[in-house]
């Protein structure tokens, strides 16, 4: 039986995974080590350097390709710096068409970072495909989608998106952090490359930073290979196996933050307190449709606008949940409460941010995996 064709609950259990051939251990062992002897120079048993590569980083690098239905695996330090390789396969003068309305330090990196080396971005809403051709021209080398977006919720049509980057010869790469692999398999859809940052639902537990990236074609694999070691970002062995552990319930996780994401979607809609509430899984969503045919569910992430809310509206709610963990960061198995215009989105400027939506009102929640009673009870008093 190929470890291949497993469907999707067995394989973020077993796919790439082998007992260890030591001693059988079920669990890759933390190979907490960075050398490895040899018998002669350049005689070693597959490893020489753990910043080059280490079993357990090898272990869980197999296992992201096997739930991505991807070829090669690759772990990095955390999601900033998976980004950061797939900007360095560029050249200074190249440019990038990016979504608009993404996470704050994606935006941060591509702006004030690498616009220093001479590539240029363009930040489009992609939930109207069209809007990203008219940024194409022949300096454009990559298309970056984040999709379902951070913090508004957009639907963005990968397969469109995939039609296009071929007919341009350009690669696309997609953060699905927000979806995991769980409700949206990029590479299947046409993307070249598939990034995460495990710290949200992969780890899932809240207890790790780390990143990745998914890819199917060897030579774009063997390039970064080639940036990962040689700009060194990669992920120690005592996180790769604390993510390795979070990818095996991912399936079980999931299904209940879509569970209780939609609880409490349809609590906050009803509410008569509030003004808006952003989820893909409401029919009128602009793009349902698109969510409903390349996602499995909907996910457990929630943006809502309190009803003529303030900033100060919106710290005084999130301060009041008491469940709800006030945060940065998402997907772990507790629920958290954040307010992107002062946290995960302070980083861009507030012209920026509200021409995509983000006002000072706005409130994101990452539902997590408790008793949606609780949940609702928690939000019911805050709002009161
Ligand atoms: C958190 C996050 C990142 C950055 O990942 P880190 O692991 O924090 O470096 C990138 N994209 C999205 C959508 C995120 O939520």
């Amino acid at each position: 039986m190929s470890k291949n064709d497993l469907h999707f609950n067995s394989k973020t259990i077993h796919g790439g995974q082998e007992p260890d051939a030591a001693y059988g251990a079920v669990m890759p062992p933390i190979y907490q080590t960075s050398t490895y002897a040899q018998t002669t120079p350049g005689g070693h048993k597959g490893y020489e350097y753990s910043r080059s590569g280490n079993p357990t980083r090898h272990a869980l690098e197999k296992s992201l390709a096997s739930i991505e239905n991807g070829q090669y695996g690759l772990a990095f330090a955390s999601g900033l710096s998976a980004m950061d390789a797939v900007i360095k396969l560029l050249n200074p003068g190249d440019e990038v068409v990016s979504t608009n309305d993404l996470y704050g330090g994606s935006y941060r990196l591509f702006r004030q970072i690498f616009e220093k080396y001479g590539i240029k971005f363009h930040f489009v809403g992609m939930e109207d495909v069209g809007r990203i051709e008219e940024k194409i021209n022949k300096k454009t080398k990559l298309i970056w989608v984040e999709t379902p977006t951070n913090p508004m919720m957009n639907v963005i049509d990968l397969k469109a998106v995939a039609a296009l980057s071929a007919t341009h010869s350009l690669l696309l790469a997609v953060d699905n952090t927000f979806a995991t692999p769980y409700l949206q398999r990029p590479l299947d859809l046409g993307a070249d490359i598939v990034m995460h940052s495990a710290t949200k639902y992969l780890g899932g537990h809240s207890d790790v930073v780390l990143g990745a990236l998914i890819v199917k074609d060897k030579e774009l694999a063997d390039k970064l290979f080639f940036i990962q070691n040689a700009s060194g970002a990669v992920c120690g062995p005592m996180d790769s196996f604390l993510v390795l552990r979070g990818i095996k319930t991912l399936h079980v996780r999931m299904q209940r933050h879509c569970e209780n994401g939609r609880s409490v979607a349809e609590y906050l809609v009803n509410h008569p307190k509030i003004e808006k509430v952003y989820w893909p899984g409401f029919s009128d969503h602009p793009n349902h449709d698109i969510a409903r045919s390349q996602m499995t569910d909907f996910g457990g992430m929630i943006s809502f606008i309190p009803k003529g809310g303030t900033y100060e509206d919106a710290v005084k709610i999130v301060e009041k949940l008491e469940l709800f963990i006030l945060a940065e960061s998402l997907g772990g198995v507790e629920s958290l409460a954040g307010h992107p215009a002062s946290m995960t989105h302070a980083s861009i400027p507030k012209e920026e941010r509200e021409k995509s939506g983000v006002v000072d009102s706005l409130i994101r929640l990452s539902v997590g995996i408790e008793d949606a009673r609780d949940l609702i009870a928690d939000l019911e008093q805050a709002l009161a």
